[in-house]
């Protein structure tokens, strides 16, 4: 297949993460030949998302809004203020349903092997956050992989070290594991167990 707009889509699709040169092809392909209005939705959505999707400027999770509908939610505990590594993480603990606090997200998780430090992050934001004065416990919820247990690690110190209370989910969770692919009650039970 040698048409340039087709090889262009083909590339464009090796974007998603995890799909490689095969995959990208035979999605391509596919839309082609079995699904162009699926294709144009996708393009729509894609288009959609990127123009109108920015990050909430008080937990920075995915928003639409300025300041996310959680961080509005005045039922909330604003007293708890759960940290995670990413969206998908927020959203596990969301469907645990267990889970009435607040959020913080960070940019990913420290990876000094790979330069990523703490300001790499969003410590600075973090820290802001964590400090407005009604904030009384941080529950560290980075995944239980090494570079999560390295962050917890280095978050703890700097915010103990500023006077808060600060906690971390239980064992429970399978070491190695993000947070993402565990199941819900295990999450909801190290939520509860939190020390
Ligand atoms: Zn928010």
């Amino acid at each position: 297949m040698s048409d340039p707009v087709v090889q262009g889509l083909i590339e464009a699709l090796r974007a998603l993460p995890g799909v490689g040169q095969k995959s990208a092809q035979r999605m391509a392909f596919h839309l082609l030949q079995h699904n162009r209005a699926g294709a144009i939705k996708l393009a729509q959505a894609l288009l959609q998302s990127v123009d109108e999707v920015g990050h909430c400027e008080r937990c920075h999770t995915f928003s639409r809004d300025r300041i996310c509908s959680i961080c509005l939610d005045p039922t909330r505990d604003a007293r708890v203020l759960c940290v995670v590594e990413t969206p998908a993480d927020l959203a596990a603990l969301e469907r645990t349903g267990s889970y009435r606090g607040m959020y913080f997200v960070l940019a990913g998780a420290l990876s000094p092997l790979d330069g990523v430090g703490v300001r790499d992050i969003g410590f600075a934001p973090l820290l802001a956050r964590a400090m407005d004065g009604v904030v009384d416990e941080v529950v560290l919820a980075t995944n239980f992989t090494a570079e999560g247990e390295i962050t917890a690690h280095v978050l703890s110190e700097q915010l103990k070290s500023r006077g808060l209370k600060v906690t971390r989910l239980a064992r429970g969770v399978p070491v190695g594991s993000e947070l993402e692919y565990v199941d819900l009650g295990t999450i909801a039970h190290a939520l509860m167990d939190r020390r």
